[in-house]
């Protein structure tokens, strides 16, 4: 395997990227070649400097940032914020938020009684909701798992 990290090295940070995304409710890119090239690199800085420091960013003194632990993955952004600009971690939160709110008004309009949408109504709603799925972040996909098959293939020629 010539992916420039050990094999152990790339299974823990894979394992770590899987957990970590299902714990903190945010998925992989739709591109996992993005997912694999940034799973690489942490496994890499793993090797090098003991720790998984972000890959995606320029380090004058690469041991001092490791001791500083700001941008250990996961670093403070994405624990505080959830904002992970290597996007390895991305979110759906505006999603979360409208349907939150569809489900509630559609709760106390069944409650009320006053309210009695169509089928038509319901799918342009969640045709609506799908969108702004989409649109929160594009690059976002479905999956929170990538396999160390997947992970070697896409960052062979690397
Ligand atoms: Fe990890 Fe933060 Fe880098 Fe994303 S931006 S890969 S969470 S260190």
């Amino acid at each position: 395997m010539d992916v420039g990290a050990t094999e152990k090295s790339l299974e823990m940070m894979r394992k770590f990227s899987e957990q970590y995304a299902r714990g903190s409710g945010t998925y992989f890119c739709m591109d996992k070649s993005v997912t694999a090239v940034v799973i690489q690199g942490l496994a890499e800085h793993k090797d090098e400097l003991g720790s998984p420091l972000c890959p995606c960013r320029h380090y004058d003194d690469k041991e001092a940032e490791v001791a500083q632990g700001f941008w250990n993955c996961p670093c403070v952004p994405m624990r505080e914020r959830k904002e992970c600009h290597c996007m390895l971690f991305l979110t759906y939160v505006l999603f979360c938020f409208v349907l939150f709110c569809f489900v509630l008004f559609f709760a106390l309009a069944r409650i009320r009684r006053e309210v009695a949408l169509g089928d038509e109504t319901r799918l342009t709603t969640l045709l609506f909701l799908y969108r702004l799925r989409r649109d929160d972040n594009d690059f976002a996909g479905d999956e929170q798992t990538i396999s160390m098959d997947e992970l070697v293939e896409l960052t062979e020629d690397m």
